[in-house]
């Protein structure tokens, strides 16, 4: 008995999934996972977690998982040694750098691995490649709210903690499913909402539990959203009701703003949105008298072709109403993966070194040159959107990608596959062989989270450890470490032993994280970026001003077209979305016998209307067919959704439906695509 109590273990973990970034005590015996225990010093979740977080593990030891590496022979897949892998990996790496130049290859990091992963890959695609062109699954979904907070207030994250949201009068979530996307920051807001005098508005296309729950629910015309966040802006300023000292005080571009506003009257704004101007009134009344108003938004935002300048029309209603730098109020992007914020934090990004700092800027890459001991690019590299364009035009011929089921979650599948065909070499790493991989010519085996040390950093800027649970599956390694073997076998040896170390290179260079260490991260303790030398985080952004020259934030001037529709001939529009049981694509969830159990397969909604008028019955089968493909799935009839509108989830086991209906339609600031305005037709397969 003794000796099976030695094998239980109790280690301290990150979860896996959505950015609220829960932690807990991972009780293990040899490689079972026992339980998941949330403890009172968790400081984003405290004794809270969902279903995917408490329930989500079978898919560490799942059958499916690599346990070798695999390199391509013709059709099939051989596999191989490591040895043999990495060498074959560098070897093709550095050939295709001397015959075509670093900017032939392209390198996509994981918002599922840690930071000192992402920043190891963004050192190998900037020292030992030399090139900018990498990039993160970000620009799917958050880049444009990241553009819209750079642009006015300086730096792309929530500007409180989750905790503050508690201390707020009037929380607005736009284009998020939060209780079903952030499950435990969900519960913190219905807690507050219940408990507290706290008013809840809610703005989506879909009627979800927090829309149900909410003190007022919304449903402005898909991609509007820009409209009524200006036209209440400008009622504000015509009604004299802004926070004139904040504006005073704090913030610089009033007067080209305030002319921009010009168009954005009630009546154009109701006309676009659907909502009665009398409503609209009443939002800006009520934001006007609200001591402090948090606004949360999330993919129903940034996923439309104006997501960047809608981010930013949000931002700019915070600013005109005082609603930064004090308790309660102020910016929440939610980030989707555990990580997402991590990743592009720690470089992974093609204009930015790790925190957000200029590849363009001399003294910057002056810094990491001197660190590195080598000359780096300092234009621009290509983001994701652009990696794919330039594959098909054939400037670009190789990618390494990581933990990024790239030919499922990106838009329009069938482009991005076909992409995929086109490369002369691509590397896939990732934990099971995924749509992706059956594509690479080399596949790495990878290991999860509860398989290695490191840092993640949610969705409120929060760095915090985990720690190794379990030894990885043998035959697989984690990231940091095969990252290592190619830079290595490159001839760059890196000589990192340990996670922290890497840490300690990123704090050293990048401002943001000046002093973030693995001693100030021990156990539950975490730091919330920017830290500075001395350990000090910032739970609240912006008490000592904005990062720009005077400390002011800016007012950015907007302009607004409506550029989507629906036609006669593609007369329904397809939203799609998270679901509380799966994650993203569902590489993982589908792995866990309970919850696929419970949710075994995605559906598409249709609402009562909709189905009366085409006949279709609960069960039933349709067609989706959209201008880039087409997708069926079975009905399902509810009230969530009105009129001709429907939804789909996003994860459908490997399958995605979405991604076949979506097409190459981007933001225009970020590139991210459009996922949220697809037109579609319907063909009734099987009416039951
Ligand atoms: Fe927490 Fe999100 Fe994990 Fe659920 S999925 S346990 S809310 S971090």
């Amino acid at each position: 008995a003794a000796m099976r109590e030695d094998r239980i273990k109790k280690t301290k973990t990150v979860c896996t999934y959505c950015g609220v970034g829960c932690s807990f005590d991972v009780w293990t015996k040899d490689r079972k996972v026992l339980k998941v225990e949330p403890s009172a010093q968790s400081p984003a979740n405290g004794i809270s977690t969902c279903v995917k977080g408490k329930f989500g593990w079978d898919y560490v030891n799942s059958d499916e998982r690599l346990t070798k590496p695999l390199i391509r022979k013709g059709d099939l897949f051989e596999e191989v040694e490591w040895d043999e892998a990495i060498s074959y990996v560098a070897k093709r790496f550095n050939e295709i750098k001397a015959e075509k130049g670093a900017d032939d290859l392209g390198f996509i990091s994981s918002s599922k691995a840690t930071n000192e992963e992402s920043f190891l890959m963004q050192k190998l695609a900037r020292q030992i490649i030399g090139t900018n062109n990498i990039d993160n699954c970000s620009r799917y979904c958050q880049t444009p709210a990241t553009m819209g907070l750079f642009r006015t207030v300086g730096y792309g994250g929530d500007s409180g903690s989750i905790d503050d949201i508690a201390n707020s009068n009037l929380v607005i979530t736009i284009g998020s499913n939060t209780a079903e996307s952030h499950p435990v920051l969900a519960s913190r807001i219905k807690r507050s909402h219940k408990l507290f005098d706290q008013k809840l508005f809610v703005f989506d296309l879909r009627k979800h539990e927090m829309g149900k729950r909410a003190d007022r629910f919304y449903s402005p015309k898909s991609g509007s959203d820009l409209a009524w966040l200006s036209a209440v802006t400008k009622y504000i300023l015509d009604e004299g009701l802004e926070d004139k000292q904040f504006l005073e005080e704090w913030v610089n571009g009033f007067d080209e703003y305030r002319e921009s506003l010009e168009p954005f009257t009630m009546e154009y704004a109701s006309e676009l949105t659907g909502i009665p101007k009398s409503e609209l009134i009443e939002v800006a009344e009520e934001i006007a008298h609200s001591n402090s108003v948090a606004i949360c938004w999330a993919m129903g935002v940034t996923q439309h072709m104006r997501g960047s300048d809608t981010s930013t029309a949000i931002s700019n209603l915070l600013l005109i109403t005082g609603n930064y730098r004090k308790p309660g109020a102020g910016a929440y992007p939610l980030r989707g993966h555990n990580n997402v914020q991590g990743c592009s934090d720690f470089g992974s990004m093609p204009n930015f070194f790790p925190g957000y700092e200029a590849t363009t800027d001399d003294e910057v890459r002056n810094r990491y040159e001197d660190k590195w001991g080598v000359e780096l690019p300092a234009e621009f590299g290509k983001d994701n959107h652009q990696m794919i364009e330039a594959i098909h035009a054939g400037n670009l011929s190789a990618m390494y990608v990581i933990g990024e089921d790239t030919g499922i979650v990106d838009a329009n599948i069938n482009y991005v596959t076909a992409a995929f065909e086109k490369l002369d070499f691509f590397v896939v790493q990732d934990l099971f062989l995924t749509k992706t991989a059956e594509y690479a010519d080399v596949v790495l085996p990878a290991a999860p989270s509860l398989e290695k040390d490191g840092t993640f950093t949610n969705t409120e800027r929060r760095i915090q450890r985990l720690y190794k649970s379990l030894d990885p599956l043998p035959g697989s390694k984690p990231d940091w470490e095969i990252l290592s073997l190619i830079a290595k076998e490159m001839g760059y040896d890196w000589g990192y032993e340990h996670p922290a170390e890497i840490m300690e290179e990123a704090a050293s260079l990048a401002p943001l994280f000046a002093g973030v260490s693995y001693d100030r991260l021990e156990g539950y303790n975490s730091l919330q970026w920017p830290v500075a030398e001395d350990g000090t985080d910032q739970p609240l952004l912006f008490l000592d001003g904005f990062p720009f020259e005077d400390k002011k934030a800016q007012l950015y001037p907007l302009q607004f077209e409506l550029e989507y529709d629906t036609t006669e001939e593609y007369d329904l529009h397809v939203n799609n979305g998270r679901l509380l049981e799966h994650f993203h694509e569902g590489n993982m969830t589908y792995k866990s016998k309970g919850i696929t159990r419970k949710t075994p397969t995605a559906w598409i909604e249709v609402s009562e209307e909709l189905a009366e008028e085409r006949g279709l019955n609960e069960g039933g089968t349709v067609k989706l067919i959209s201008e880039a493909g087409e997708a069926t799935g079975v009905v399902t009839i509810t009230d969530r959704v009105k009129g001709k509108e429907l939804f789909l989830p996003l994860n459908d086991n490997g399958k995605s439906a979405v991604n076949f209906l979506t097409d190459n339609r981007v933001d225009k600031d970020s590139n991210t695509p459009a996922y949220k305005e697809i037109a579609v037709r319907m063909e009734v397969v099987k009416k039951e």
